[in-house]
């Protein structure tokens, strides 16, 4: 493959996912795969599998890994539906988007639930947390997100699943937009079922999810699932008996290219190097922002490496739409806020861009100024 005569893309997205994505991803995607066959089943499927529980834990005989069809709400709405009992109850904790589409999975799916409701500029406390869970001693299930990509918030969720775990409560986590970007492990952390997608920090294209689990808690899960496209461990029970085998048509170029951008994260030098560059392209971000007149919503000690949210100029000659449009027509593309307190714009830290990229976005704003 001849990769200089692949199209450059028009622009870079700065978004929180789809985000840009090497070349040499994309390239793999030009074949196509047998479902049946083991180039495709053992080959890839099994191996991506297997490397996904290395990267989630240094114990990871104790995990397997799922890969499910859909995007990442996909995922989280397979490990909801089919680890929560018909008599248990979820503690769904909810500071932005993410949180919230956790408790409307729960309320479609009518699961006895409770929700630790935060604003989006708040992460949650573990003194609540105790409280709430001393007041309902019937919760079976925690659910929380990682990074809340509404805001870019990290969520302290270590302290949260300690505390969840001093109590047997089984620990779900959304860690979609940092999975393969901030270093964790399962076991120190506590977390049973961890919930991510292709398309965030390991770089891949959209069209699936994945779910690491823990052995034990994805055995219980058998015959519970509220839905039989999302059964995860009928998913899982296929995938692990049929050599790799999924259950309906799987999105084949799409695996392919997972197994390629999990080869790049190896090349980069795994989840702590790529962390590094994440934090530069953050710090650099902000630092040339705020040095143009930008404030950031979050202070620095809330904020995650992944998605950066500033506040809207207080100009009334400034609107979001047109800068996106100068912006883009310079080669980048960002994301509008998606907070309910005050006017923002978010700004992506994560794929296949570097702190350069960062310096040419901050001057090329700089040189749209319109208001
Ligand atoms: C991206 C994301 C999701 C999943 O969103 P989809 O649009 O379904 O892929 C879930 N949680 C978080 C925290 C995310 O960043």
């Amino acid at each position: 493959m001849e990769l200089n005569s692949l199209p450059d893309n028009p622009y870079l997205l700065l978004t929180p996912g789809p985000l840009s994505t090497s070349k040499t991803v994309k390239a793999v995607m030009l074949r196509d795969w047998c479902t049946w066959d083991d180039d495709y089943n053992h080959n890839i499927v099994q191996e991506i599998r297997g490397r996904l529980v290395q990267l989630a834990s240094r114990n990871p005989e104790n995990y397997t890994s799922v890969l499910m069809q859909g995007s990442g709400s996909f995922g989280v709405e397979s490990v909801i539906g089919s680890a929560v009992p018909a008599d248990g109850k979820l503690l769904v904790i909810a500071n932005g988007a993410y949180g919230t589409r956790m408790v409307q999975i729960a309320q479609a799916l009518k699961i006895n639930h409770l929700v630790y409701a935060l604003s989006e500029v708040n992460p949650p406390e573990i003194g609540e947390l105790k409280r709430m869970l001393d007041e309902n001693p019937d919760i079976t299930h925690l659910a929380v997100v990682h990074c809340e990509t509404t805001t870019g918030i990290l969520n302290p969720v270590r302290e949260v699943l300690a505390e969840a775990k001093s109590r047997n409560i089984v620990c779900i986590l959304d860690a979609m937009s940092s999975f393969g970007g901030i270093p964790l492990d399962m076991r120190d952390w506590g977390a049973d079922f961890l919930i991510s997608s292709p398309n965030k920090c390991i770089q891949g294209v959209p069209g699936f999810s994945f779910i690491i689990a823990d052995k034990h808690e994805l055995a219980k899960c058998e015959g519970q699932a509220r839905s039989l496209s999302l059964d995860l461990y009928d998913q899982w029970n296929t995938m692990e008996n049929g050599g790799g085998k999924w259950r309906f048509t799987s999105p084949t170029h799409v695996v392919r290219a997972f197994l390629q951008a999990l080869l790049e994260l190896e090349q980069e030098g795994g989840v702590e190097k790529r962390f590094e560059r994440y934090c530069t392209n953050q710090k650099t971000l902000v630092s040339g922002m705020r040095s143009i007149g930008f404030e950031t919503l979050l202070p620095d000690e809330l904020h995650s490496p992944i998605i950066t949210s500033f506040r809207s100029p207080s100009s009334e000659k400034y609107v979001f739409k047109e800068l996106y449009d100068r912006l883009k027509e310079k080669g980048f593309v960002i994301y509008p806020g998606k907070v309910t307190q005050g006017d923002t714009f978010r700004i992506g830290n994560i794929g296949e861009v570097y702190p350069s990229d960062m310096e040419m976005l901050v001057q090329t704003i700089g040189q749209v100024k319109f208001w």
